[in-house]
């Protein structure tokens, strides 16, 4: 009976201690990030000496060399680069949309166009009767080969589109895909999965009915003049039209006008163009485990972005997160018991290249990650995790030491692009995902204002500290 009593005991001062050695942990962890952070500053470094990052540019690779240099600064145990293979789609300097419309001209002469959202177009380029509209290419768009005008059908659901194209009327037409962010989901994420098929696959559904064009309405939650581009894709057997994404508040003007100015007309003159694809890389720098050296955590974000801003949020801040939860970790004198695996993904946003062939090499060298962890939802304050189905009840009694540091939020189930090809290889890699709030991420996102002066400088360190408490855990728990 005594013995029992004793080995009780002493379980639960093992338990006791190690709780203890957790708090002690976390709060080294988020002091270090909060004190002597790092992210911010390389944040900054990396949007405005280097700026936007879209695969297969010259600035991705200038964006590559400077990681490399940057994390060899660390002295982690490796820093290095891996090839692969990135496609190239090419903005060019045409790009323009531009509106006739007699109705909106009378109607700005006389000061009465209040509801129209155009303050905007009386300050930029109006010639005569045609305003500028503020629109980008969709990434992976065809050129217009010269300008292409047409009249504009504006739908809002699947079943419209369908219903007009069925009766001719959107042959020869822009179509205007209007559907509006749901605004009664809590989780924008949610928001944007219920819209964002109108900007892939939009043009093809239209060419189906013979349009000549598409405008997507932006991907965002707020109504404002910045276009949002991101990726489109074309159906293999339709014709292939171009597409241009416009600000929400131009969707919403000209939903109105269209009924108002039947005669109205868009023009559009895109130069992009697709080029054969080009060497690029991910970057990986890592800690080498003192237990389990072959067993690797890899947690990461995707390096590339599109060409709109800076790639400050989208995905900056997650490669930022992962780098600085690695030095975090170094920096306490923290010793991981597994190999900790920072990666910057290439090629995210418009192809997955990068992602694909990290796994396809981890496979190939019969690498084992036993958790791969994703940051790509902004540089926002952190809320929580979602966590891998098969380690959520490893996880739960970390709960009540996460909710101290505001990092609760524990939801059933973790993925992310670039880590999910982990998973089709090894179905036993546990997938988690960093969960940031989500309200402002879609104002910025693959557009103009998604620059490194639009994130928080508190909130980005928080999420770094948030990655580098949940590899701790990782790293801890698992085998
Ligand atoms: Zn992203």
């Amino acid at each position: 009976m005594k013995c029992i009593a004793l080995l009780f005991v002493g379980l639960l001062s093992a338990f006791s201690c190690k709780a203890q050695n957790d708090s002690a942990v976390f709060a080294s962890v988020f002091k270090e990030a909060l004190t002597h952070g790092e992210c911010y500053s390389r944040l900054g470094e990396l949007c405005k000496t280097i700026g936007s990052r879209l695969s297969g540019s010259d600035n991705a690779e200038k964006a590559v060399a400077w990681g490399l240099n940057m994390l060899s600064s660390y002295h982690f145990d490796t820093v290095f680069t891996q090839p692969v293979m990135v496609p190239r789609w090419e903005r060019s300097n045409t790009e323009l949309l531009t509106l006739s419309s007699a109705v909106l001209y009378k109607k700005l002469k006389k000061g009465v166009a209040s509801n129209y959202n155009c303050e905007a177009f009386e300050e930029s380029t109006r010639v005569s009767r045609r305003f500028r509209l503020p629109a980008v290419a969709l990434g992976g768009t065809v050129g217009t080969a010269g300008k292409l005008s047409a009249s504009v059908v504006s739908v809002h659901t699947d079943a419209e589109l369908d219903s007009l194209g069925k009766s001719g009327m959107l042959r020869g037409k822009m179509v205007l895909l209007n559907r509006a962010f749901p605004e009664e989901n809590l989780n924008t994420f949610a928001s944007y999965g219920a819209c964002v098929s109108q900007r892939v696959w939009g043009a093809s559904r239209c060419a189906v009915y013979g349009a000549a064009a598409v405008l997507v309405r932006s991907m965002s939650n707020r109504c404002d003049l910045h276009a949002h581009t991101g990726v489109m894709l074309y159906a293999d057997s339709v014709r292939k039209i171009p597409a241009m994404a416009v600000a929400t508040a131009v969707a919403d003007m000209l939903d109105q006008l269209i009924t108002e100015d039947p005669r109205m007309k868009i023009t559009m003159e895109l130069g992009c163009r697709t080029l054969p694809d080009r060497q690029s890389a991910n970057v990986i720098a890592a800690s080498t485990g003192t237990v389990y050296p072959a067993k690797i955590i890899a947690f990461g974000g995707h390096f590339d972005s599109w060409d709109q801003g800076e790639g400050a949020h989208d995905d900056g801040a997650g490669c930022m997160h992962a780098f600085e939860a690695l030095r975090i970790l170094k920096a306490i004198g923290y010793k991981p018991r597994h190999t900790l695996c920072c990666v910057w993904w290439m090629n995210e946003e418009n192809g997955l290249r990068g992602a694909t062939e990290y796994a396809a090499v981890a496979s190939a060298n019969r690498e084992s990650h036993v958790a791969a962890l994703e940051s790509d939802r902004g540089g926002f304050t952190p809320r929580g995790f979602g966590v891998d189905t098969a380690i959520l009840s490893r996880i739960l009694p970390f709960k009540p030491l996460l909710e101290k540091y505001g990092i609760g939020t524990l939801e059933n189930g973790g993925g992310g692009a670039d880590i999910g090809p982990l998973k089709k290889y090894n179905p036993s890699t546990v997938l988690i995902s960093f969960i940031p709030d989500s309200q402002r991420y879609f104002d910025v996102h693959h557009a103009e204002t998604d620059v490194f002066e639009n994130v928080n400088k508190r909130e980005l360190e928080l999420g770094a500290a948030a990655v580098a408490a949940m590899i701790y855990i990782l790293d801890q728990e698992l085998e």
